[in-house]
């Protein structure tokens, strides 16, 4: 194994069941010292119990491993400060936090409750600061950080009866990309991960989204040849442990995990149609007549932050003869 975590000290949220548990477990085996975090709730983020964290911490343990249980929400402040200082109380440092506890409660978008909502919005996204902005601290105060936050293919693609997780889960995407932008003067990285996984989760996917005739249509017509036994979280296990592993330089990105398919997953601008030269603005059926080369995938650029947007533009100006 030429990939360890020895001397490191990693926090993993809803490490009790599916993909938290798995990283536990093999980040143990490499040498880190883990605290296993999990409320031990159920896939609808009803209740709690010990036993989910208390379990991995022991088959931790029987594999001469080191781990603490931590059995507070991430989905409160309290809880949050509480999971960072159990990984400080326990071995003074933290170097690594995965992000990954949550569930789900799905309905159509019309008809989320308030409790549906927040709900979610607690769990995902504001649990993802929660632990983060004390976790973050300490990273600072050590000069190194690995973060990873766990997105999903529902929040960036999309998926029916799921407008409050994919809202939580695309919102994890800006917060990572502030978090690598300020983290790169202190040795942070931070990256996110969209895992695809048959879990407790799955359970929860209440089919009434096949309402939807183009949605069905799309469920309908998958294609799950190349995924036949794949959709598991041991799959997902080796691209989360690389992005925080310490000889991986990349932050700032976006990455899937599907089927044993490991792909960067990029957020774009492309080339687009550039306005005649001056400060007269164009008319409204001008954005109609070049709407098909503002939708052209030709030309396409990746901006890093609000400032490398300004070069895009610039450089389409150039393509398209307006600016020199
Ligand atoms: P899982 O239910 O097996 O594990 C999630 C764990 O989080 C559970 O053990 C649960 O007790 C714990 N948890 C829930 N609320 C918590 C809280 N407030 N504080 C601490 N722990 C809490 O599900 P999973 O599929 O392993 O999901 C892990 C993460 O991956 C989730 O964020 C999920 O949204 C995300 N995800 C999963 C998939 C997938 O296909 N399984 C796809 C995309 C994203």
């Amino acid at each position: 194994m030429d990939i360890r975590f020895d001397d490191q000290v990693a926090i993993i949220t809803g490490a009790g069941n599916g993909l938290g548990r798995e990283y536990a477990i093999e980040m143990a085996r490499r040498g880190a010292r883990v605290v296993v975090n999990d409320l031990g709730s159920s896939g609808s983020g009803e209740g709690q119990s010990a036993s989910a964290a208390d379990r991995v911490v022991e088959e931790i343990r029987a594999l001469g491993g080191e781990a603490v249980a931590s059995h507070d929400s991430v989905a409160t402040r309290t809880g949050g400060q509480a999971i960072v200082e159990a990984a400080l109380d326990t071995w003074g440092r933290l170097d690594i936090c995965i992000n990954n506890a949550g569930f789900l409660r799905n309905d159509r978008f019309e008809d989320l409750t308030d409790e549906q909502i927040d709900g979610i919005l607690n769990v995902h996204l504001k649990g993802a600061f929660y632990v983060g902005q004390p976790a973050y601290r300490a990273m600072r105060r050590g000069g190194y950080g690995r973060m990873l936050f766990t997105s999903s293919a529902s929040g960036l693609f999309g998926h029916a009866w799921q407008a409050n997780y994919a809202a939580a889960k695309s919102g994890l995407v800006g917060l990572s990309n502030v978090v690598a932008l300020e983290g790169s003067a202190y040795g942070i990285q931070s990256n996110v991960l969209l895992p695809t996984a048959d879990s407790r989760l799955s359970a929860e996917m209440d089919p009434g989204f096949m309402e939807i005739p183009a949605f069905a249509a799309a469920v309908q017509n998958a294609d799950f040849s190349a995924s036949g036994g794949r959709v598991v979280p041991s799959f997902n296990m080796p691209l989360a442990l690389y992005l925080v592993s310490r000889g991986c330089a990349a932050t700032h990105g976006i990455y899937s995990s599907n089927s044993g398919r490991y792909a960067r997953v990029r957020i774009c601008a492309l080339e687009g149609w550039v306005a005649p030269a001056g400060a007269i603005p164009p008319a409204v059926e001008d954005i109609e007549a070049h709407f098909e080369q503002i939708e052209q995938m030709d030309n396409w650029f990746e901006p890093m932050s609000v400032y490398e947007e300004f070069g895009a533009v610039a450089h389409a100006a150039r393509l398209q003869g307006v600016y020199r």
